[in-house]
């Protein structure tokens, strides 16, 4: 259905990437961040790929970029020696749909990735956002209410509704202190089956198999909260303590550090990036949209990823992002 091989999509993303990369744009890296690949479109997760999708998307990036590992960007970064069109590859949380379906497409074409791994959800439970979209999708149509929590009622009467509600919710929750959303997504469980659920994690063993095929794995905390709610202390735990998990299961150090929700100066601040360097990575990553390069902040690289659903102008914006003036 995608023509992502056609010629001219090809020919017109390599000569508007060779004119832009011969300006002052050169010497530029944009990160892609991706969630999960989805086995079919789902109507409530609309902004995360199916496999088909994230296929012909990389398909057009093996032909028409150069992608490359974050460790190799930032080498190349760092000696002025970035390739024309360089882009990187990147997964948060740690979704068992990377190892089942992005790992074989990732090989398909030869193209390095990392994932940033939340390590207190590894093979077991679901992250709190999650946990959320599971009730959403599987409440009966009808209203829910959660006066009695200070948070409102939720139309969920059709499709529409269904997705603004759970927007709202997500929105919501994401800024409550720990403890309140816990309350809230124990309250929503409440609600459904438990039956119904699945676990969208990675394993111990995917995230070494992940490694084994030159994945490279990242940090994300240990639990993905929004470090500007919590204490030093806990914010401390988790950012080291994530890294020192995922270290003892692939037996390696990880340099890389991506924040929980990625928004500088709202989801994290000054405090959390020295917490960062202190720890010991090499890097982090917002997900503020644009590409760097060497004059950027390490510790606070941007990421995005283009929402468009078809090839050429999923490339453009790649390319726009890469351009000089760019955001
Ligand atoms: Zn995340």
């Amino acid at each position: 259905m995608h023509a992502s091989h056609s010629p001219l999509t090809g020919l017109t993303l390599r000569a508007l990437g060779n004119a832009l990369g011969t300006t002052i744009g050169r010497n530029r890296v944009c990160v892609i961040n991706y969630h999960r690949v989805l086995h079919s479109p789902e109507p409530l997760l609309a902004s995360e790929p199916d496999v088909d999708t994230f296929r012909w998307q990389m398909e057009l990036l093996a032909r028409c970029f150069h992608v490359m590992s974050l460790h190799d960007a930032l080498r190349a970064i760092a000696v002025g020696k970035v390739p024309q069109r360089a882009v990187c590859i990147t997964f948060d949380d740690g979704y068992r749909s990377i190892h089942e379906l992005a790992l074989p497409v990732l090989r398909e074409f030869g193209l390095p990735a990392t994932v940033f791994v939340t390590s207190g959800y590894i093979g077991q439970g679901s992250m709190w956002n999650d946990r959320i979209i599971a009730t959403v999708q599987a409440l009966p149509a009808g209203e829910l209410d959660l006066e009695d929590i200070g948070l409102g009622t939720y139309q969920l009467r059709n499709l529409a509704q269904r997705r603004h509600s759970l927007e709202l919710l997500i929105e919501r929750s994401k800024y409550l202190p720990p403890a309140a959303r816990d309350n809230l997504v124990d309250r929503l469980d409440r609600l459904t089956d438990k039956e119904t659920r699945h676990d969208p994690m990675l394993t111990r063993d995917m995230i070494i198999d992940l490694n084994h095929h030159g994945i490279d794995i990242g940090a994300h905390t240990v639990s993905h909260p929004i470090l500007t709610s919590l204490d030093d202390q806990t914010a401390w735990h988790e950012i080291a303590g994530g890294k020192a998990q995922l270290e003892a299961i692939i037996g390696k150090s990880v340099r890389l550090f991506a924040y929980p929700n990625g928004k500088d100066g709202k989801d994290f601040d000054e405090r959390h990036v020295a917490m960062v360097r202190k720890a010991g990575f090499d890097a982090a990553f917002t997900t503020a949209a644009g590409s760097f390069g060497r004059c950027h902040d390490p510790f606070k690289l941007p990421r995005s990823r283009p929402w468009d659903d078809a090839p050429l102008t999923f490339g453009l914006r790649l390319l726009r992002w890469l351009a000089p003036g760019a955001p």
